[in-house]
């Protein structure tokens, strides 16, 4: 081990994916540090869901029982703090000095765990139900939708595609498209053929109640009667702290990586959401974490 750096990895992101690599890190007796800021992407839903042995627990619970696992490894340490930047140590001709709200510290390798930013469709009201009956991921979340009054909204080229898949849970759907999010006259008979309608109308806003969802407001004053709403985010990387790893991105901004989690860069890698195809799974982000711990572990001998 070499102790001319304060840790041999720094993970940065404490999500299921840096907590799955830290556990993997530690168990190959690397010194590893997770530094955190505690903005998970799901933490606006209450149950997570698809995760094996923990289908249904609260996001928050299954963090904490992944930090708690780390506590029973002395060479590993877990801290709530912001990265502001990470630049290449030039004196030591390798390694990294990760930069904190707490303080600096030098590493051999980094590690990318950070994930996605999610940019929601400009709904007035969208946010005081998404995470509970507003939903982005079908696996996710349509099981508890199944055979219910639900609404498909977007705007990107893929909306059919996202109505197909959703029809698997629901065929009282509607694809609300908002004027641009393109149906083909083509799709549109092939969704009709399900019994998946589609409007083209302006979406103004969601309404609800305590009770959760209860209708789609449309731009000409009309309120169609749902249950539960699928939309699709935008999703931004936020990688402005690691600027100084000059990063290469693909077109989505997501973190380029070869098959092991290596970065452009050597000695940076990267895991999880913000890495492509982009927003994932629970436990897809945790497998990510494991794999490409074993590959630094080796890479650094
Ligand atoms: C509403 C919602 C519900 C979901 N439900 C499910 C579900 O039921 N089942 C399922 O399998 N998946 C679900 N997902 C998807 C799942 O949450 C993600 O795939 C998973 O969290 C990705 O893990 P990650 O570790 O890559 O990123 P994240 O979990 O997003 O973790 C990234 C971490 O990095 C930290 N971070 C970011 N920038 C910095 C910085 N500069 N310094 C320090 N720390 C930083 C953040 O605070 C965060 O803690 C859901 C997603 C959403 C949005």
């Amino acid at each position: 081990m070499s102790e001319r750096f304060d840790w041999d990895v720094v993970i940065v992101g404490g999500g299921p994916a840096g907590l799955s690599a830290a556990l993997n890190l530690a168990r190959a007796r690397r010194r590893t540090l997770v530094l955190d800021s505690n903005r998970p992407r799901n933490s606006a839903t209450f149950h997570s869901h698809g995760f094996l042995s923990r289908d249904g627990i609260s996001p928050l619970e299954l963090r904490k029982m992944g930090r708690e696992e780390l506590e029973q490894y002395p060479n590993v340490s877990f801290e709530r703090t912001i990265v502001e930047s990470i630049e290449p140590l030039a004196s030591a001709g390798s390694g990294f000095t990760v930069t904190h709200r707490g303080g600096a510290v030098t590493t051999r390798a980094v590690l990318i765990a950070t994930g996605l930013r999610e940019v929601l469709p400009k709904l007035p009201t969208l946010r005081a139900f998404y995470g509970t009956s507003i939903h982005s991921c079908m696996e996710c979340d349509g099981y508890e939708y199944a055979d219910r009054a639900i609404a498909l909204i977007g705007h990107t080229d893929d909306l059919a595609e996202r109505a197909l898949l959703l029809s698997q849970w629901s065929l009282d759907l509607i694809v609300f498209t908002q004027g641009v999010g393109h149906v083909s006259e083509a799709d549109e008979a092939m969704l009709a053929e399900r019994g998946v309608r589609v409007d083209r109308r302006e979406v103004a806003d969601v309404a609800g109640d305590r009770d959760g969802l209860n209708g789609v407001v449309l731009a000409d004053g009309e309120t169609v009667a749902r249950e539960a709403a699928f939309v699709r985010p935008d999703y931004e990387t936020a990688l402005d702290y690691a600027a100084g790893l000059q990063l290469a991105l693909d077109a989505e901004g997501l973190i380029v990586v070869d098959a092991a989690g290596r970065t452009t860069t050597a000695g940076a890698y990267a895991i999880g959401d913000a890495t492509p195809p982009g927003p994932q799974q629970l436990i897809v982000a945790a497998g990510d974490g494991a794999e490409v711990a074993a590959v630094i572990n080796r890479d650094l001998l």
